[in-house]
């Protein structure tokens, strides 16, 4: 099925309309169709947001958009600059709760940019490891909130840099937000606007099955998807990840198995590794079996340390070792260099400001799987 303004969930705000969807507005305004298409390319195209700004729509217009609420859905509250060029943003919204999104210019040539968005308030998922996490789920993002984000970061870039890859790897379980999500996708890579290619927007989840399916349904497999894999045997992912619970492994492979790739292209499997916990001889081996037949790579993360556990990475000659295991095997694998650790934008430090809450951890049962 083909995503459009008839199939997904409806609009939150203003900014998250579809063309044919501003259309439908201005016409029943009484202004001439056209003017939609101009308008979406304002927001998603230019960036422009402020109607006050638009200079080829009527002051009638205007003044229209400013009623229905046109403008940012969020700003950013604090910048903070890491010593290797990873830029993160404190980013506030209307009720005063806060995210983080990430640019991460590429290394060796930082004109090519990678954003790191976010796509909730906190996680409901509470995998132990994972600020996140630990913090539980406050609210859910909005469609707006969620695609503004890049428009944010587009606005912060220099003058030679482009943003070419977005990945939902901020805070929050994607799938566990699907509708907001699903509309975010279609309006980062639709052609009049952001122009995203589908296929450099990551979608990374911890295994919510169904939603997996969904997907690769709704987007023809050409979203990229990333699995959040972290253990090989369903006693220790459970532990660490209580997603695992519901859906066990059996289950969450057999959807990889189905996710309708294109040919060449491969799932990414995250798999950060936590000294004792995953990182034997005996889970490399086990990984290499669990995803053997399926087109992969796999993305081995050393795990970045959070204040709430006393979880830590391995050393650095046992990760190379774990890594030389699987490449041995058969695997094309990655290590994943840590990035803006020290101004805690790594993957699984971002988190709220002040002391971690619990509330809200686990609540992962209550997700409409
Ligand atoms: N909720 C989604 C996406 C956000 S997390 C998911 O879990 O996939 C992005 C990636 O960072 C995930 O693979 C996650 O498991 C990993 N991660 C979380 N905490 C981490 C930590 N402390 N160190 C390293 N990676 C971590
Ligand atoms: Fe949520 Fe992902 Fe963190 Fe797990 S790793 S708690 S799913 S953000």
């Amino acid at each position: 099925m083909k995503l459009s303004a008839d199939t997904l969930a409806p609009a939150s705000h203003p900014v998250a309309r579809l063309p044919a969807e501003w259309e439908a507005c201005v016409v029943a305004w009484g202004e001439p169709r056209y003017r939609g298409k101009q308008i979406f390319d304002w927001i998603h195209r230019q960036g422009v947001l402020d109607p006050d700004e638009m200079s080829n729509v009527p002051k009638r217009l205007r003044q229209r958009l400013k009623e229905e609420g046109l403008g940012w859905p969020i700003h950013i509250v604090s910048t903070h600059e890491s010593a290797d060029q990873t830029t993160k943003f404190l980013v506030g919204m209307p009720d005063g709760e806060k995210v983080e999104t990430v640019l991460i210019p590429q290394l060796g040539d930082e004109r090519v940019v990678t954003q790191c968005i976010s796509s909730q308030v906190g996680c409901a998922m509470g995998c132990v490891f994972c600020a996140s996490g630990v913090a539980g789920l406050k609210r859910q993002m909005t469609d707006a909130e969620i695609v503004a984000q890049v428009l944010l970061g587009r606005r912060e870039l220099g003058p030679d840099q482009r943003i070419r890859n977005v990945v939902f790897m901020g805070m929050g379980e994607p799938l566990h937000n699907y509708d907001a999500v699903a509309r975010a996708l279609v309006l980062l890579t639709h052609p009049d606007g952001l122009d995203l290619s589908k296929r450099r927007v990551t979608l990374s989840t911890s295994g919510l099955v169904k939603q997996i399916d969904r997907l690769g349904r709704d987007f023809d497999g050409q979203v990229q998807l990333a699995i959040s894999l972290h253990a090989v045997r369903d006693e220790e992912r459970s532990k660490i990840m209580p997603v695992n619970r519901k859906h066990g492994l059996g289950e969450l492979i057999e959807a990889l198995r189905r996710y309708p790739l294109s040919k060449r292209q491969r799932i990414t499997i995250e798999y950060t590794l936590i000294h004792g916990v995953n990182d034997s001889v005996r889970d490399a081996n086990g990984l290499v079996e669990l995803l053997r037949g399926i087109p992969v790579k796999v993305n081995l993360i050393p795990m970045n340390p959070i204040a709430a556990s006393e979880l830590r990475a391995p050393d650095t000659s046992h990760v190379t070792r774990f890594q030389a295991q699987l490449t041995r095997r058969g695997l094309s694998v990655f290590i994943r260099k840590t990035r803006g650790d020290d101004v805690a934008a790594a993957c699984g430090q971002l988190a709220f400001h002040g002391s971690p809450r619990r509330t809200g951890r686990n609540a992962l049962v209550a997700d409409s799987d």
